[in-house]
């Protein structure tokens, strides 16, 4: 006996959309979700990843406002990134395509037209607004804002919002939010800041927690044990090998994003950089390119890592390993959405060995450790528990060679 979105007695015009969009089942989260949010109830949920989590509060509050023929303000959803936002908004003319529900996204970064639009929207009431909080507060510093028509918060993302600092942001766009509403909080990891900030803005919650600190069972992993000089060489030749249609690129930094995009157009591959010094309008068209596949390879740093959903990507590269053990599972889970499958390979040099045992600890399993190519040199050992020291003058490497071949640095 499974239940089936039906089940849940959406407005018919609601229901014509799901349909629309091909959706049939309802995911774990959306079984357990839904009927709370339906009963009112405050929650705080926690699911990885790709497990539906947008849908799991956008169907419900939008049948609510369907069914309540509101014509004002009535949800507020805050997100960490602007494309993020975008995304919601899409699902949302998605879902509601036979609706009268109206959103719009509010995100910044943009010319003073997308303001004014964005005003007008805020203050002559569209049902739904999605926001980032630094554009937000921009427009609540301005005095124009009327929040007491609100019924729902929702938190996208939590757990990311607080690593971006958004706290103090936080606490000031609730502090103008009705007392009386539905709060919901909806997060891929429960960190103990999340669960503080729950204690304190959500009364008496309902608590879901399918969080399985694994990669989606599609995935295949990979792991290339690597120097540092390696890894630009190998780079070029696992994406010339696989040659998906999309590929994505995680690397550490917005230098080394910047550096690997002019490396890899030099090598004349289909590729675009995605990070925080882009205008807004660069991003979105990197984005929509690659979404519509006539971009192969995006090379982003985190900012990509959470939250956006795009359709089967086929491999994932991890050019450095995430400092943060959870974060290698977001990046991981951008393949195999919604039970596809997909390739996730990480780049191990010896610095950032310990960090990669520490992720197969948390995801419980060894990766398996691919032999690099013959012509790239030797290989370091794979020591995750051995203390690392940086070579002195950087000429010697320690650890036992894994191939017979000498190491030659390549330029
Ligand atoms: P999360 O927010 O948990 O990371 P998303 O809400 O972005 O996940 O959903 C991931 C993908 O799965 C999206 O492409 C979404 O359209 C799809 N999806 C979600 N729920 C269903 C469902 N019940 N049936 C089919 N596809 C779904
Ligand atoms: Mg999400």
């Amino acid at each position: 006996m499974s239940t089936k979105f039906t089940d849940f007695n959406f407005a018919t015009e609601l229901q014509d959309g799901l349909g629309a969009m091909g959706f049939q089942q309802p995911t774990p989260i959306q079984q357990q979700a839904i009927p709370i949010i339906l009963q009112e109830r405050d929650l705080i949920a926690c699911a990885q990843t790709g497990t539906g989590k947008t849908a799991a509060f956008l169907l419900p509050v939008m049948h609510k406002i369907i069914s309540s023929h509101s014509e004002t303000l009535n949800t507020l959803i805050i997100v960490p990134t602007r494309e993020l936002a975008i995304q919601i908004d899409e699902a949302i003319q998605g879902f509601g395509y036979f609706t009268p529900v109206s959103a719009i996204a509010i995100y910044g970064g943009s010319d003073g037209m997308a303001f004014e639009q964005e005003k007008k929207a805020l203050t002559q009431g569209a049902n739904i607004i999605i926001a980032t909080p630094g554009r937000l507060i921009a427009h609540l510093n301005m005095g124009y804002v009327n929040f007491s028509s609100i019924k729902h918060l929702i938190l996208d993302e939590a757990d990311r919002m607080l690593d971006m600092g958004f706290s103090d942001a936080l606490n000031k766009i609730i502090s103008h939010l009705p007392n009386e509403r539905q709060t919901l909080f909806f997060s891929a990891t429960m960190p103990p800041k999340i669960r503080e900030l729950a204690k304190r803005i959500l009364k008496n919650p309902e608590q879901i927690n399918i969080a399985v600190s694994k990669p989606a069972a599609g995935v295949t992993q990979g792991a290339y044990v690597v120097y540092n000089e390696q890894k630009l060489p190998l780079l070029k030749t696992v994406l010339r090998e696989k040659n998906f249609k999309s590929m994505i690129v995680f690397a550490s930094t917005k230098d080394k994003v910047k550096q690997l995009e002019r490396e890899l157009k030099h090598a004349r591959f289909n590729i675009a950089a995605i990070h925080s010094d882009l205008e807004q309008e660069q991003r979105n068209e990197a984005l929509r390119n690659f979404k519509n596949r006539s971009l192969q390879i995006v090379v982003a740093t985190d900012v990509l890592s959470r939250g956006i959903d795009i359709d089967s990507i086929g491999m994932v590269i991890n050019y450095d390993v995430p400092r943060d053990a959870e974060d290698y599972v977001h990046r991981v889970g951008r393949t195999a959405r919604a039970e596809q499958t997909g390739v996730a390979i990480t780049f191990i040099n010896p610095e950032d060995q310990r960090n990669f045992g520490r992720i197969e600890e948390l995801i419980e399993s060894t990766i398996e450790k691919l032999p690099i190519p013959a012509e790239l040199g030797a290989a370091p050992a794979y020591e995750p528990h051995k203390k690392f020291f940086k070579p002195a003058g950087g000429k010697k490497h320690h650890g036992k060679p894994r191939h017979s071949k000498p190491f030659k640095k390549k330029q």
